[in-house]
C-alpha cells in the first residue's frame, strides 16, 4: 500500500512552523507497516488542490493536514471537493458540534466558522475532539470516476488535533483497507562504536543478497540505525545477519538509546553506577538522567575539572597528577577507583580528556581522551579514545564511548578503544 502526505500550510514553507506532523505520521506509518512513498508540502492557496490531485493520481492512499479551518486561506475541503466533483452540503452534526463548542467558550458562531459544517457528499466525517474542524474521508470509489484509485483523509493542522484523529480515525481505517499489507514488518538494530561504512564492509552484501529486503542507515546521536523492511521473512533473516555479524555492537533492537539500555540494564540487576567526569563537564551524567528511572541506579556524579578537584574529591595522589598530568591513564584509573570508593557504588565511569580545540601537545594531541571503569571486585580497565573534533560532538562520543565500556562489561563482550 502506498500513502503520501500532503501539507499544506504557507508557515510550513516559510518555516515559521516545523513540519512535525510530516515527522510524527511517518513515524505511525512505519509501525504500521505502510510505505510513506512521499511527503510533499505546499503553501495555502492553488498548490493544495494541485498537489492533492497528483498524490491522488499516483497513491493508494493520501493524508492531507491543514487548511480545514475557518479563514479565507483555509481551502483544502473546497478544493477536495471540486476536484472530485462533489456538491457540498450543511453536515447538522458537525454543526450541533461546532455550536456546542462555541456556546461553551460563549462566543459566538460565525458564517466563517459554519463553513466548517460543509460536506461534500460521500464523504465521511471524522471527529475532531480537540477542536471545530472536523476530518473528512473519502472513500476511493468517489474518485473513481477520475481513473484515481486513491482513499484520502483530510485532517487537521494543529498536531494536538490531528494525532488523536490520526490514532483514532485514520489507522483503524487504513487497517481494515490492506490487512496484507500491513505484515509489513520493520525492525531498527541500534549499533554504536562502528561507523556506517564499517557495518556496509561486514554486512551489506549478505543483507543485499536477500530478496525482498529493503536496507536503510540512519546516523543517530553516537549511533547508527540499521532499518530493515519488508515482508517478515526477509527482514527476520536481515535481523539475524546483523546479529551474525555485528552482534556485539548491537545495543538494542526496540529503538532505545544507550543511555536507557544502560539504565534499564543496571536497573535489572539492582545495580548503582556513580561518574567522575572531567572533560565532559557532566555531559554523561546529564544523558543518564535523561531517562526516566535513573535515580533507581545513578546517585553520584563528580565533575572534577581542575586537579585540586580530582584530589578533594576523588582521592587523586598529586604525586600522580605531577608525574602523568591529568590528562593519563593513570589518572583515570585513580579517578574511577576513587568514585567507585567514595560513592559505594557498584560501577565507576571516570574520563579525562582534551576536548580541544586547544590544549594539545604532541603526545597528548585534542580530543584524545583516558575513560576509565571500575567495578566491585573486578579489575578496573582503562581505554584511550581519539575524538578529534568539535567539543560538542567530543562530549558525545566521550559519553557514548564510557556508556559502551559499561555495557561490554555488564554482558562480558570485549572491550574496544586503545
Ligand atoms: P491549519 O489547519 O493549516 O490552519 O493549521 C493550524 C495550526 O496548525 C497552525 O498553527 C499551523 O502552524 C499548525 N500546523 C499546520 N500544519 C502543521 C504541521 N505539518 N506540523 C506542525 N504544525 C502544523
Ligand atoms: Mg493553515
Amino acid at each position: 500500500m502506498r500513502l503520501e502526505l500532503v501539507n499544506t500550510g504557507t508557515e510550513l514553507c516559510l518555516g515559521d512552523t516545523i513540519n512535525t506532523n510530516a515527522a510524527w505520521i511517518g513515524q505511525r506509518m512505519a509501525a504500521l507497516g505502510i510505505e510513506v512513498a512521499r511527503q510533499t508540502v505546499v503553501p495555502d492557496g492553488g498548490a493544495v488542490r494541485e498537489a492533492i490531485a497528483e498524490a491522488a493520481s499516483r497513491a493508494d492512499v493520501v493524508l492531507v493536514s491543514g487548511g480545514l479551518g475557518p479563514t479565507n486561506d483555509d481551502v483544502t475541503r473546497e478544493s477536495t471537493a471540486e476536484l472530485l466533483g462533489l456538491p457540498m452540503v450543511q453536515n447538522p452534526e458537525v454543526t450541533a458540534h461546532l455550536e456546542a463548542y462555541f456556546i461553551k467558550r460563549n462566543k459566538p458562531v460565525s458564517p466563517a466558522t459554519l463553513r466548517q459544517a460543509m460536506v461534500p457528499v460521500g464523504a465521511e466525517v471524522l471527529e475532531n475532539a480537540f477542536g471545530t474542524a472536523p476530518g473528512l474521508y473519502f472513500p476511493a470509489q468517489l474518485g473513481a470516476a477520475r481513473g484515481w484509485h486513491s482513499h484520502i483523509f483530510l485532517l487537521p493542522g494543529p498536531p494536538r488535533e490531528i494525532k488523536p484523529m490520526v490514532e483514532n480515525c485514520v489507522e483503524p481505517r487504513l487497517r481494515a483497507l490492506s490487512p496484507d499489507g500491513l505484515s509489513r514488518l520493520v525492525l531498527y538494530l541500534k549499533l554504536t562504536g562502528i561507523g556506517e561504512s564499517d557495518i556496509v564492509e561486514k554486512a551489506e552484501k549478505e543483507l543485499e543478497a536477500v530478496a525482498g529486503l529493503e536496507l536503510g542507515y540512519c546516523i543517530g546521536k553516537g549511533d547508527v540505525d540499521v532499518r530493515l523492511a519488508g515482508q517478515p521473512e526477509p527482514v527476520l533473516r536481515g535481523a539475524q545477519i546483523v546479529r551474525d555479524r555485528l552482534g556485539e555492537f548491537i545495543i538494542s533492537e526496540d529503538r532505545r538509546v544507550l543511555e536507557e539500555v544502560i539504565i534499564h540494564s543496571l536497573a535489572e540487576r539492582g545495580q548503582w553506577l556513580a561518574t567522575a567526569e572531567s572533560c565532559t563537564g557532566g555531559y554523561l551524567s546529564s544523558r543518564l538522567t535523561d531517562v526516566s528511572g535513573s535515580s533507581k541506579v545513578f546517585g553520584h556524579g563528580f565533575v572534577t575539572y581542575a586537579n585540586e578537584a580530582k584530589q578533594k574529591h576523588l582521592g587523586v595522589p598529586a604525586s600522580l597528577l605531577d608525574l602523568h598530568g591529568a590528562v593519563s591513564e593513570p589518572v583515570a584509573r585513580a579517578m574511577a577507583d576513587g568514585c567507585l570508593a567514595t560513592s559505594g557504588a557498584d560501577h565507576a565511569l571516570s574520563i579525562t580528556g582534551i576536548a580541544g580545540p586547544t590544549g594539545g601537545t604532541q603526545e597528548k594531541p585534542a580530543g584524545t581522551v583516558f575513560i576509565g571503569l571500575a567495578t566491585k571486585g573486578q579489575e578496573t580497565l582503562v581505554r584511550r579514545f581519539f575524538f578529534p573534533i568539535s567539543r560538542d560532538r567530543f562530549k558525545l562520543l566521550t559519553s557514548q564511548a564510557a556508556m559502551d565500556m559499561l555495557r561490554r562489561r555488564l554482558l562480558g563482550l570485549p572491550q574496544v578503544g586503545l
